[in-house]
């Protein structure tokens, strides 16, 4: 009897013979046509659970797959290992953030190599070591010298609880550090920041990229574009050397509907403006303001607040005086910090208005407009009132005239504006890239050389939890020379968002080893861009915008030439557990490591593939697994078993070479779409074809050996292990990962054709040639589809369909 199938030892055995052997190395092959499957690297946090295995099997199962079609295919792995839970276990357990992430990568390679993927593993990228963050500061260096890089104070998202600034993006909710859920605050600080909004046009542009739609829509919503105009309104505030105030606005037409002006509070002349007696009741307003976050400031019904500065400026298009307020719904980070208050047609602009007694004017009539003042506002177009000689335009053309008008007078121009603002790079952190800049009281803002890159982290900070980096304390490493008058100098202590770590990590893969650059040129130029990036929909709006904007500088900084870095983007879906999302908070992680030394990696390959279409997931069941496991102990049992043929029939033949060519091209089909569980369904399908072959005996010997080669080729990626182990079981050379992928034919796939005869009421109206495997449903559904068919029961009501199997549809119609 056949050995029993054993995972643990099977799988142990071929991991460290694909090792031994190098078999999943991959160089510059200009021969073969490359193949760059990308998945995003894992962050070192401690263990990998299912949630990762979640992304990393089913793309090395693709990975495979590419690879046996022939494809030159690079899947490499790394560590993201800079960033904020290193720094938080050294401050409350006193590990250094090196070594605590150290331990982790060296624990999560384990649990990695566990998966019996084709990871290159000398090209491994770890984004905390000198070698890497070198060229992290390099390239920061590069995006200073382009003009890319700047350094300017402004207002930002402060999290009291993790003491750090937070990106825009790291806001989450109703204004909620993503880390640790705290309410995020503001404070005045100054950044390094880099000039992502050069390039908000050219993000805007998806016609080169394959990418998920819903991707796209966040990130043009990020981005934000409006167009509309800037429009200056006049100045005349004794004291006051500006003369004017610029609004943008995406309704010029609208600009005689104005009956007050909003500043934000924080407007640099919000002070100059306001009136002795009104000064009190303003500084109350604008502390009060601080304390509130953006989410708060700009939630749409909330109760309207604001005071009267107690000036006034001109709109230039009717000479009006237009009093000046400053309400916190008016945003110093949008357009100018100011807003034209047009009540008529902004909802918010009539909540103020309403609030505080301000006249509402209409100036674009509703249909059947009545001339009253109108209850709700009026945001769409219509035929211009009340305003001056462009009275009785469409509104539409009135948008162009007053932007004519402006622009002949100097009086404003039209113009687009973002939502994106520039991206604040700096983090009162440790456990990041330093930003190699150093400050000189006689210089000013000086780089570091690139020769004396790295700027390294010192061992020896300190860690608390002050709010200001733990470099800064450290004298060895702020006291410095600087590079340009060798005079007393100090570092920058900021580090840099570990999001600029992960710009470029797919691009070190391609020459990890390379000291001299960042990248060897001829190797990127092989690789990249990325085929296919597989990880989560969670990183749309910062890794994956980021990602394109560094391509795009580094572009035009001359170091790369393509536009962008990832052509195909795939976001896998979330497993649940217990009703949720797995997480460490929650208590409901999955271990892989378990199921591993029970059951096996391909049993967990295969039952994570099973789970749902990968784009969506799926509810993780421990009977779920048992039942991918037994399928896989039923293919080992099927191959020990052997086979004895009977007597060969030709017609048992014939079928059993068109189910294995019909499930080559659906194993096939459904691996290019990532349909992994269907595609498991079909393997699942043919192992039980298989399993009643082998009882009847009734095929040659030397055809079942062939249908058993295709099942283990077809097999391969998903069960890279067990399909090797049975591979050579069988008598093949090793390895069954170098054999080319099974190609299906036409010819053995068609399917035999019968004509069904189509009765109404018992009478023949037409015929049908359907292939002869039609099942009763699919019969009924074409025959209902028949023009004939409609045409004889048009009116009448169907009763029921009769059919007799590869003979007769007989509709009952009245
Ligand atoms: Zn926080
Ligand atoms: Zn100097």
């Amino acid at each position: 009897m056949a050995l029993k199938y054993n995972p643990q030892e099977i799988e142990k055995k071929w991991q460290e013979r694909w090792a031994a052997e190098h078999i999943y190395e991959v160089t510059e092959d200009s021969s073969g046509t490359k193949f760059y499957a990308l998945t995003m690297f894992p962050y070192t946090s401690g263990d990998l659970h299912i949630g990762h295995w979640y992304a990393m099997a089913p793309s090395d199962v693709y990975a495979r797959f590419k690879r046996m079609q022939g494809y030159n295919v690079l899947h490499p792995m790394g560590f993201d290992a800079f960033g904020l839970p290193a720094e938080n276990a050294a401050i409350n357990h006193g590990v250094h953030p090196y070594d605590w992430t150290m331990k982790n990568v060296e624990h999560m390679r384990h649990q990695l190599k566990s998966i019996g993927a084709i990871y290159d593993w000398n090209r491994e990228v770890v984004s905390c070591l000198p070698e890497y963050y070198k060229w992290t500061q390099w390239f920061f260096l590069k995006f200073y010298h382009a003009g890319l890089a700047y350094r300017a104070k402004a207002p930002v998202n402060w999290c009291p609880r993790c003491q750090t600034v937070l990106a825009n993006e790291q806001v989450v909710g109703e204004g909620f550090c993503e880390r640790c859920g705290s309410q995020v605050t503001k404070r005045d600080l100054e950044q390094w920041f880099f000039r992502i909004t050069k390039y908000a046009e050219e993000l805007l542009d998806f016609s080169h990229i394959d990418w998920p739609e819903r991707i796209k829509i966040m990130q043009r919503n990020w981005i934000g574009k409006s167009e509309g105009a800037e429009i200056s309104f006049g100045l005349e505030h004794e004291g006051v050397e500006q003369k004017e105030i610029r609004v943008f606005t995406t309704r010029p037409d609208t600009i005689f509907g104005v009956t007050f002006f909003l500043l934000a509070p924080e407007h640099p002349l919000v002070p100059q403006l306001t009136a002795p007696e009104r000064r009190h009741e303003v500084e109350k307003y604008i502390a009060w303001c601080r304390r509130q976050t953006e989410y708060e400031r700009t939630a749409m019904g909330r109760e309207k607040t604001g005071v009267f500065l107690g000036s006034y400026v001109i709109n230039r298009l009717n000479g009006e005086r237009v009093p000046v307020w400053i309400t916190d719904y008016a945003l110093l980070t949008y357009g100018t910090g100011a807003v034209m208050g047009v009540p008529a047609h902004d909802e918010r602009d009539l909540e103020f208005a309403r609030k505080f007694n301000l006249p509402v004017r209409t100036v674009i009539a509703p249909p059947g407009w009545s001339g009253k003042e109108p209850t709700e506002a009026y945001a769409d177009s219509g035929i211009m009132v009340n305003s001056g000689e462009f009275s009785g335009l469409p509104s539409e053309q009135g948008y162009d005239a007053i932007c004519n008008l402006l622009e002949r007078k100097g009086w404003g121009k039209r113009t687009v504006t973002y939502r994106l603002r520039d991206w604040l790079i700096s983090r009162q952190r440790y456990w990041g890239a330093p930003i190699p800049m150093v400050y000189c009281n006689k210089c000013g803002i000086v780089p570091i050389p690139e020769e004396d890159l790295p700027v390294l982290l010192p061992s020896d900070a300190e860690f608390k939890p002050t709010g200001e980096s733990p470099l800064k304390y450290c004298q060895t490493f702020v006291s410095t020379i600087c590079p340009e008058c060798s005079g007393p100098a100090r570092r920058e202590v900021d580090t840099m968002d570990t999001f600029m770590c992960s710009n470029w990590y797919f691009l070190r893969y391609t020459s990890p080893k390379t000291d001299d650059a960042p990248f060897e040129a001829e190797k990127l130029r092989y690789w990249l861009p990325v085929d296919l990036y597989t990880g989560g929909a969670e990183h749309a709006v910062m890794h994956l915008l980021y990602a394109r904007f560094f391509i795009k500088a580094i572009r035009d900084i001359g170091l790369v030439d393509f536009d962008e870095p990832f052509r195909r983007l795939f976001n896998q879906g979330t497993i649940i557990y217990r009703g949720d999302k797995m997480s460490k908070s929650k208590g409901n992680v999955i271990a892989p490591d378990e199921y591993v030394a029970e059951l096996g990696a391909d049993a967990v390959r295969g039952y994570l593939m099973f789970i749902g279409p990968w784009e969506l997931g799926g509810e993780w069941s421990d009977s779920g697994i048992v039942g991918v496991s037994r399928w896989l102990n039923r293919v080992w049992s099927l191959v020990e078993t052997g086979y004895t043929s009977q007597a060969a029939e030709l017609k048992a033949e014939k079928e059993l070479l068109h189910v294995t060519h019909k499930t080559i091209k659906r194993v096939t089909e459904d691996l290019e779409r990532f349909r992994f569980n269907t595609m498991l369904a079909g393997l699942m399908e043919f192992t039980n074809y298989l399993s009643r072959m082998q009882e009847l005996g009734n095929i040659s010997a030397s055809l079942w050996q062939e249908a058993i080669t295709y099942l283990l080729l077809l097999l391969a990626p998903t069960a890279p292990h067990l399909a090797e182990e049975l591979w050579a079981r069988t008598g093949h050379p090793y390895s069954i990962h170098n054999q080319s992928w099974p190609k299906w034919d036409e010819e053995l796939i068609k399917e035999e054709e019968i004509t069904l005869v189509i009765q109404i009421n018992g009478k023949l109206r037409d015929r049908l040639l359907v292939p002869v495997s039609i099942t009763e449903a699919e019969a009924k559904e074409l025959v209902l589809e028949r023009e004939r068919v409609k045409a004889y029961t048009h009116g009448k009501k169907i009763d029921k369909i009769i059919y007799v199997p590869g003979r007769v549809v007989n509709v009952v119609a009245r």
